[in-house]
């Protein structure tokens, strides 16, 4: 299993739980791309900033119109940035939202539970069964908003921050100035000019080391500083992030499941540690499960995922699944031997028929069933008139069928219940009639042994003829 070996590409969410493995359905190729050219642009972004400050810094120039030139130069920049993201980022947070709604969807057509039982009222009851992943332009549109919002939040604090710095450079490079105007009039002395000129430069690198420009942290937000690309990438992970989890929370609520499950990838993150892998009720009514406290992103950059998770018992009432699941397979494992050995059974006997009944000496003969030879209206007239039987020793034929089995097998029937082997003989009987029987024999199964299942005089055959 991996741990967040795919950081930098947040949105490629296979979904990983114990018993569970889910590959991103949509590879998010174009997701990505789109969301690598913004990146890629911001870190020219950056450069031009970087630029402009070092511009700032070092041009000779130091007259009004400079400064403000300084001042609408960057102003512009950021400009530049929110009307940029303003144009890609809806495109984003659509895919990413699409992202979120098919891996639910995934999840959710590709569960046992529905495809075992898709049909079952008990679960259409409580679930709506969706065709397809789907947008929500409403969740996407305020995801949109939300996101500008923040980023004009942090554009505002790296212009306010640019006003402050610029001020202070220009502040500084006009008291430079001065001094240098005062020098020339020798009014201060070499030491105290360079002891000014030192302390004046010393102030002002303190300044832009605290203010984080030397960093190239231009951006100011609660007094923190930040690179702007580098706060972008946050800003966009977690917002993919974000509009992921809007899919599935939507999808969710759309197809009527409570009941969801974090990720697995054995994470190193503490703060995530406790959601991995573990079941969540969005509703918080679920008597077995915890209520979700939060859904991913969990902290910036989270690669953990929700989605989905269809719990049969609470639906059922019970587990369909309880011990059956081993026990059919173990059944059905067992049965698919026994079908095979008897089919090959089957197909042994009936191209090299046996010489004689197997296991002959086994084959058992019911009394019912000579009794129904001796008493049947339409089988006592042969069995006693004609070969001379009685009823009351029915031991007799029993023993005159059973010699049948001495003789070779003529026939090998193969039916559905098993094989039937037939001998056509004489059968001794007390009139000494010499009629050819037909005797048939029956195996069950490979494994049963032989019994009797009927004697009829031998159709009218050549033998007769004779
Ligand atoms: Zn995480």
């Amino acid at each position: 299993m991996t741990t967040e070996v795919d950081e930098g590409q947040p949105w490629e969410f296979n979904f990983y739980s114990k018993d569970f493995q889910l590959k991103n359905p949509d590879r998010g190729t174009r997701l990505k791309e789109e969301y690598n050219l913004l990146m890629r642009w911001m870190k020219g972004i950056q450069k031009s900033l970087e630029k402009e400050w070092r511009i700032a810094f070092n041009s000779k120039k130091k007259d009004a119109p400079f400064w403000e030139e300084r001042s609408q130069t960057f102003k512009s920049i950021y400009e530049n940035v929110f009307s940029e993201w303003e144009s890609k980022w809806e495109s984003i947070t659509k895919k990413s939202f699409l992202q979120g709604s098919s891996l639910a969807h995934e999840t959710f057509v590709n569960s046992k539970v529905i495809r075992d039982f898709k049909n079952d009222s008990r679960l259409l009851n409580k679930l709506t069964l969706l065709d397809r992943p789907f947008t929500d332009p409403k969740v996407i549109d305020s995801l949109l908003l939300d996101t500008l919002g923040f980023l004009r939040y942090a554009l505002d604090g790296a212009e306010e921050k640019t006003t402050k710095v610029l001020k202070i450079t220009k502040q500084t490079l006009l008291d430079d100035e001065r001094l240098n105007q005062d020098i020339a009039k020798g009014l201060i002395e070499k030491n105290t000019w360079e002891a000014a000129k030192k302390n004046l430069q010393d102030d002002f690198e303190k300044a832009l080391k605290e203010s984080g420009i030397i960093d190239g942290k231009f951006i100011e937000i609660n007094g923190r500083n930040y690179r702007l690309d580098s706060y972008a990438e946050t800003l966009a992970r977690t917002r993919i992030r974000e509009a992921q989890t809007a899919g599935v929370q939507r999808y969710a609520e759309t197809s009527g499941q409570d009941l969801v499950r974090v990720s697995d990838h054995s994470t190193l993150t503490e703060k995530c540690e406790k959601f991995e892998g573990k079941i969540f009720s969005i509703s918080g009514k679920s008597t077995k499960y915890p209520k979700l406290e939060m859904w991913t992103p969990f902290h910036p950059n989270c690669l953990h995922v929700i989605t989905v998770y269809i719990d049969v018992v609470s639906i059922f009432g019970y587990d369909p699944y309880e011990g059956a699941r081993d026990k059919v397979n173990a059944l059905s494992d067992e049965r698919r031997k026994e079908l095979r050995e008897e089919v090959e059974w089957k197909e042994r006997e009936r191209k090299s028929p046996p010489k004689f009944v197997p296991d002959r000496s086994k084959v058992s003969i019911t009394q019912p069933k000579i009794n129904y030879l001796l008493t049947d209206p339409g089988k006592s007239r042969l069995y006693t008139q004609e070969l001379g039987f009685s009823t009351g020793n029915p031991g007799i034929l029993e023993d005159s069928i059973r010699s049948s089995l001495d003789k070779e097998v003529t026939k090998v029937l193969v039916t559905e219940n098993g094989i039937k082997y037939i001998i056509d003989t004489p059968i001794p009987n007390p009139n000494n009639d010499n009629r050819v029987m037909t005797v048939v024999w029956q195996k069950d199964s490979k494994s049963s042994l032989p019994k009797f299942v009927t004697a009829r005089p031998a159709k009218k055959n050549k033998e007769e003829k004779k």
